[in-house]
C-alpha cells in the first residue's frame, strides 16, 4: 500500500480543484480503509462547489461512493446486514457516521440528525485521516458508519448513486406513505426524480407523472416507470395544474415528491394535490429556498407537507435491495452519462453542473 495518496481538493469555494496529496492513516479499530472505484457528483457537491451554500474548506467533496476494502480495523468482520466483510468485497456505506448514543440517534430516530454528526464529503479535510469524501483515491470509514456489502451483478455505477440520491428518495418515499394505484407526482426529471419513478412503479402506483423542462430527460424518465411526462417550460401555473387533474379524474394526485431543488415549484406542486394529499420536500438543499403559500387553502383542503434530508440506514439497504432486484427492469446504468479521472475532476464538475449531464462518475 502506497503512504500517500491523491485526493481533489476544494480550498475556497468557486475554484477549480485541486489535486493534493495527503498521508494514508492507519487503520484504527472498528475502521475501514477502501479504494475508491467510483464516486458519483451529487448535485449538493455542486452547490458547495459554486458557493450556493457553505463548506468548510479545504474539503474533499463527493459522497456518493462505492470502493474495495483495503484494510479493516480490529473488530470489523460484518456488515450492517451481517454479511461477512473481507479485503477485497465491495462496499458502498451511509453518507453520515452518527454517534448512536444523542438524543437524536437514540430518542427520536433521527440518526441523520446526530448531534455528533460526521458526513463523507462534507467535513474539513486538513488533519488526519484526511480520506473523509469520494473525489478521493482512498476513503476511510469510521465506526459509526453503516456499510454494506454490494451485490455482485450491480456495476460501479448503478451502485455509486445510492447512498445519496436513491437512499434518499427511499427516505422520501417512506414519510409520502404511498399505496398501491394512487398517483404521483414527481417534479424534477434528474437522478432523484428517476428513482421516484422506478419506486412508484415497483410499488404499483397508477399513474406517474414527472415535470421537468428537459425533454431528453423526459424521455429517459419513461423507462423508468414515468406514465405522463409534461414539459413545462413556458406553460403557465393553471396549465399544469389542469394537466395534472385531467390526468387524475379532476382530483389531483395523491402525493408530490419535488426533487428539482427549485422553491417555487412547491406552490404549484400543492395545488396539484387532491384534497388531503401529501407534499414531501426533497430537493431544496441549500439555505434561502423560500416559497409563499396561502395557508387557508393548504388547511382547507388538508394538505400535508413534509421535509426529507438525507435518510436513515435502512433506506440505504432498501436503495440497494431496489437496485439488486430491479436492475434489469430499469436502466439505472444510463444514469451515469460521463465520467472523468479524478485529474479531470473539474470538466467533470462543469459538466454537472450544466445540467447535460444526469450524473457524472468519477472514477479515480
Ligand atoms: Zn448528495
Ligand atoms: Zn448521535
Amino acid at each position: 500500500m502506497p503512504k500517500k495518496a491523491k485526493a481533489a481538493v476544494m480550498t475556497a469555494p468557486k475554484k477549480d480543484l485541486e489535486i493534493l496529496q495527503y498521508p494514508l492513516p492507519r487503520v484504527e479499530r472498528g475502521c475501514i480503509l477502501v479504494k475508491i472505484t467510483c464516486c458519483t457528483i451529487c448535485g449538493s457537491d455542486v452547490h458547495s462547489w459554486v458557493g450556493r451554500r457553505t463548506a468548510p474548506t479545504p474539503i474533499i467533496l463527493g459522497h456518493e461512493i462505492v470502493g474495495t476494502i483495503v484494510e479493516m480495523g480490529e473488530g470489523v468482520t460484518r456488515d450492517s446486514g451481517d454479511r461477512l466483510l473481507e479485503a477485497g468485497d465491495r462496499i458502498t456505506w451511509t453518507i453520515m457516521d452518527n454517534c448512536g448514543k444523542c438524543y437524536y440517534c437514540r430518542e427520536k430516530g433521527l440518526m441523520m440528525k446526530c448531534r455528533h454528526l460526521k458526513k463523507y464529503g462534507h467535513d474539513r479535510c486538513a488533519d488526519p485521516p484526511h480520506f473523509i469524501g469520494g473525489f478521493a483515491e482512498y476513503c476511510y470509514i469510521t465506526p459509526g458508519t453503516c456499510v454494506i456489502k454490494v451485490p455482485d451483478n450491480l456495476t460501479d455505477e448503478e451502485v455509486a448513486p445510492a447512498n445519496c440520491a436513491l437512499a434518499t428518495v427511499v427516505a422520501g418515499w417512506e414519510a409520502a406513505e404511498i399505496k398501491p394505484f394512487e398517483n404521483v407526482l414527481v417534479q424534477g426529471a434528474g437522478a432523484l426524480g428517476f428513482y421516484a419513478c422506478a419506486l412508484a412503479k415497483h410499488y404499483g402506483c397508477r399513474r406517474i407523472i414527472v415535470t421537468d423542462v428537459l425533454d431528453h430527460r423526459l424521455e429517459l424518465i419513461k423507462a423508468f416507470g414515468a406514465t405522463d411526462t409534461i414539459n413545462v417550460k413556458g406553460m403557465a401555473d393553471e396549465e399544469i395544474i389542469g394537466t395534472v387533474r385531467d390526468q387524475t379524474a379532476g382530483f389531483g394526485v395523491d402525493c408530490v415528491l419535488e426533487v428539482a431543488g427549485l422553491p417555487n415549484l412547491i406552490s404549484l406542486g400543492l395545488k396539484c394535490l387532491r384534497i388531503g394529499g401529501r407534499y414531501v420536500e426533497i430537493g431544496n438543499s441549500y439555505p434561502g429556498a423560500n416559497f409563499t403559500y396561502d395557508a387557508c387553502d393548504l388547511m382547507m383542503r388538508r394538505l400535508t407537507i413534509k421535509g426529507i434530508h438525507n435518510y436513515d440506514a435502512k433506506h440505504l439497504q432498501m436503495g440497494v435491495d431496489l437496485l439488486e432486484t430491479t436492475h434489469e427492469k430499469y436502466p439505472f446504468r444510463d444514469m451515469v452519462t460521463h465520467s472523468v479521472s479524478l485529474e479531470n475532476m473539474n470538466a467533470g464538475m462543469r459538466l454537472a453542473e450544466s445540467g447535460e449531464a444526469i450524473r457524472v462518475a468519477v472514477l479515480p
